[in-house]
């Protein structure tokens, strides 16, 4: 059975900027089947030769962060059922949400692999402010520009080496 990835959060905190990335000169499969993949986009990448599948989440990317408590449930389950990995990911240019919080906790209760990744980290000096982020209650999370790249190979590293 292959490995899935789902990059899951609220909107905007830059979840189609790393699945793009991830998926850079492979070709993305797009699902077209209605239903419950419909508001989900599937690719295929690979780290140090190990192949896996990308999700990305997010039928609710609206540009805002108003989102009904049932929608993000309906997502987040969504990919806690299909993935062997999630990526949990939050931003520090917004800081740590009640959405956040309220994800977090949604996903705590599944018993995947969660990697919690601190998004748009683009400098050094980012990196005291994401320390807000250990009041959720984390021993360890990882700072990731999905703009330039930065960050994504150590998380790739453990992601695969945990499959
Ligand atoms: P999504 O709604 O979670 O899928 O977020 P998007 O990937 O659509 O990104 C939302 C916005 O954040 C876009 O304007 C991106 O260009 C921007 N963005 C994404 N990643 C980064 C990053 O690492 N640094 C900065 N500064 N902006 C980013
Ligand atoms: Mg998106």
């Amino acid at each position: 059975m292959s490995n899935i990835v789902a990059i899951v959060g609220r909107p905007n905190v830059g979840k189609s900027t790393l699945f793009n990335r991830l998926l850079e000169r492979r070709e993305a499969i797009v699902d077209s089947t209605a239903g419950v993949t419909r508001d989900r986009h599937y690719g295929k990448s690979d780290w140090n030769g190990v192949d896996f599948t990308v999700i990305d989440t997010g039928g609710y990317d609206v540009g805002t962060d108003d989102i009904f408590e049932e929608e993000i449930r309906k997502q987040v389950q969504l990919a806690v059922d299909e993935a062997t990995s999630i990526i949990f990911m939050m931003n520090v240019e917004e800081g740590l949400t009640d959405t956040d919080q309220e994800i977090y906790r949604l996903l705590r209760r599944s018993n995947k692999l969660i990697y919690i990744v601190i998004n748009k980290v683009d400098s050094s000096k980012e990196e005291l402010p994401a320390t807000e982020f250990y009041q959720l209650g984390i021993d360890k999370y990882y700072t990731l520009s999905s703009a330039t790249g930065s960050g994504t190979g150590d998380l790739l590293d453990d992601i695969v080496k945990d499959f």
